[in-house]
């Protein structure tokens, strides 16, 4: 049988967190192989969240925002210019209990696989729980969005809807009041999950509305969010709610189910990194961007965590090999 292929780093995911340790292990001469992803149920295309993105205005070096998919696009060909290879193709499986690290693609249980790799970057990303509307996905970046920090900006004076009861919900609701007129907080019960300091700061918020008991039936809306139809689970009225923007503040599920059971994760799911680094508990296995990340989920974030994540295999990768 063949001996599969073996690599020195193998980078998993190719958002913002993925490309730039890319970039930088490929200036190092590592010629890193990005195993990019490819359309499944849950995402539509490789390049992470900035590819269901519009307009990216807070990535510092433009000025004139750039287009999410440009960004990404960019960041792919900076990083195939030093010579990384891209791979539009999913990992199946892998397997971390010994070094060199086992990576499948294909058919996960082939006896086989179909390389190794001396380091693995792990970027594979979050991605935000969505409502699951026929709407949602289509008009995501054209009035509904998953991220008030990226896009409250675009919404200076509008009436919009936050939906969730939870911590990100009213932590939402309450960044969108600089920029918009109104935000009706939309929760399906009649109790917020959220922390108590944080319910007291949401309502005492002159601009928070609150619709309890009430869910998105369907969003109104060719080109941009029109409007909201919502149903009263009580009395299951249904009536529309005149809002230009839906922000879906419900969590996040980090993409993680690949290294269950082998890399540490908190109760969510999220990889847990060591603190100032992106060493997980496995040596030569590093973390970066928002799989290991459900504080700041920036693409500016995730591209720094990229740096250290490449620099730390670099380091690791050279103690390897020199014996340090
Ligand atoms: P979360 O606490 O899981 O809350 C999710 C909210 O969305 C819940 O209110 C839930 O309703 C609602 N929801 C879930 N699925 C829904 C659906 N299909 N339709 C309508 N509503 C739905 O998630 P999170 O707010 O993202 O917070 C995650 C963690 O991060 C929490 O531990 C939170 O405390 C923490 N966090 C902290 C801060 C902070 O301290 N500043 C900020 C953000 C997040 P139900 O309540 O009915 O289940």
């Amino acid at each position: 049988m063949a001996t599969p292929a073996s690599r020195e780093v193998v980078i998993i995911g190719s958002g913002p967190a993925g490309l730039t340790a890319a970039i930088y292990t490929a200036r190092a001469n590592l010629e890193p192989l990005v195993f990019e992803g490819e359309p499944s149920s849950t995402s539509d295309q490789p390049g992470g969240q900035l590819m269901l993105t519009t307009e990216v205005e807070n990535f510092p070096g433009f000025p004139e925002g750039v287009m999410g998919p440009q960004l990404m696009g960019d960041m792919r060909s900076q990083a195939a210019r030093f010579g990384a290879e891209l791979r539009v193709e999913r990992v199946a499986r892998v397997d971390l209990s010994a070094r060199p690290f086992r990576i499948w693609v294909g058919d996960p249980d082939a006896a086989e696989p179909t390389l190794t790799a001396n380091a693995v970057i792990i970027a594979t990303g979050a991605q935000s729980l969505m409502l699951g509307l026929p709407d949602e996905k289509r008009l995501l970046g054209y009035g509904v969005s998953t991220c008030a920090t990226c896009d409250g900006f675009f919404f200076r004076d509008r009436d919009i809807a936050v939906v969730g009861g939870g911590d990100s919900a009213l932590e939402e609701a309450m960044f969108l009041t600089k920029f918009a007129r109104s935000v009706t907080l939309v929760h399906r019960r009649d109790t917020l999950r959220a922390s108590r300091i944080m319910q007291d700061r949401a309502l005492q918020n002159e601009k928070i509305r609150f619709a309890w008991n009430t869910v998105v039936e369907r969003i109104v809306g060719e080109q941009s969010v029109e409007k909201l139809v919502v149903r009263d689970t009580v009395t299951d009225e249904v009536r529309d709610l005149e809002v230009t923007g839906l922000f879906v503040a419900i969590g996040h599920q980090p993409n993680t189910g690949l290294f269950a059971g082998q890399l540490d994760m908190d109760d969510v799911g999220y990889l847990r990194t060591e603190a100032g680094s992106s060493r997980t508990n496995i040596p030569g296995v590093f973390a970066c961007g928002d799989v290991q990340d459900s504080t700041y989920r920036q693409a500016i974030t995730a591209a720094g965590s990229g740096c250290m994540a490449a620099i730390d295999t670099e380091r690791y990768l050279e103690a390897l090999h020199h014996g340090a």
